[in-house]
């Protein structure tokens, strides 16, 4: 059993408080999970080749998770990507992510390597290079295509990701079934609706975790590192763990 290295691209929720970037992060050095608007220069401040990574896993597609992609294939096209790369969603990635692309940078889905894109529902796996992925339905914005958290198995690891979500049972299996769990934290108390909030649902969520297991706070207000409990790690962008 290996080490379990993440590193954190952004930390922010949607509002990008106190100038967070927005929450994504890269596990193993190969997959990134979401792909924020800042994605691109974030990976770069931190050393992270993109065209190293294998792949993208993104929740659902509110744009401070989705956005980023653009920039992504812009820089796969352009600095001599050759290998596949893996974008992994749920339903509808494919088509949302090709119409923003071609309006936004036409010509930059024209490209010398391959796209290989997976869309997941909830109960849905996919093994790809390095990694195991579990999709689970979680409890966000119902208008969009579907909300997901995942579970991964990489590196002798399991480490869960809830995705944005209010509190419900796939979360609490996601909290189960984790060594390390990356949770949602998106305020310190009930102020964001369809979110896990520090005060009410983290303990919860801590408390259905194995004792020995992980957990680190993302997406958040900066307020949630100042009140979050001894014993919850809380993520600073461009921050890296080794676990
Ligand atoms: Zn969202």
């Amino acid at each position: 059993m290996g080490d379990l290295d993440l590193a954190f691209i952004g930390t922010g929720n949607a509002f990008a408080p106190g100038g967070l970037c927005w929450n994504g992060f890269v596990a193993g050095g190969r997959y990134l999970f979401e792909a924020p608007p800042q994605a691109l220069q974030s990976l770069n401040r931190m050393g992270i080749d993109p065209n190293e990574l294998d792949g993208v896993v993104i929740s659902h597609h509110h744009g401070d998770h989705f956005l980023g992609l653009p920039f992504l294939l812009l820089h796969w096209k352009y600095f001599q990507r050759s290998r596949p790369a893996y974008i992994v969603g749920p339903p509808r990635t494919r088509e949302l992510a090709e119409a923003i692309c071609r309006t936004v940078y036409p010509g930059v889905l024209d490209a010398p390597y391959e796209l290989r894109w997976v869309e997941l529902a909830g109960g849905e796996s996919v093994d790809l290079p390095g990694i195991r992925l579990s999709a689970r339905a979680v409890q966000h914005d119902t208008r969009l295509s579907l909300n997901l958290g995942y579970l991964a198995e990489l590196g002798g690891r399991r480490l869960a990701y809830t995705g944005d979500t209010g509190l419900c049972d796939a979360v609490l299996e996601l909290a189960a079934e984790s060594q390390v769990l990356v949770a949602e934290c998106s305020s310190v108390d009930e102020r964001v609706p369809i979110h896990l909030n520090l005060v009410d649902d983290i303990p919860k969520v801590r408390a259905a975790m194995r004792p020995a297991s992980t957990l680190i706070l993302t997406h958040l207000t900066p307020d949630v590192a100042a009140a979050a409990p001894a014993g919850t790690l809380v993520a600073r962008d461009l921050e890296r763990f080794r676990l």
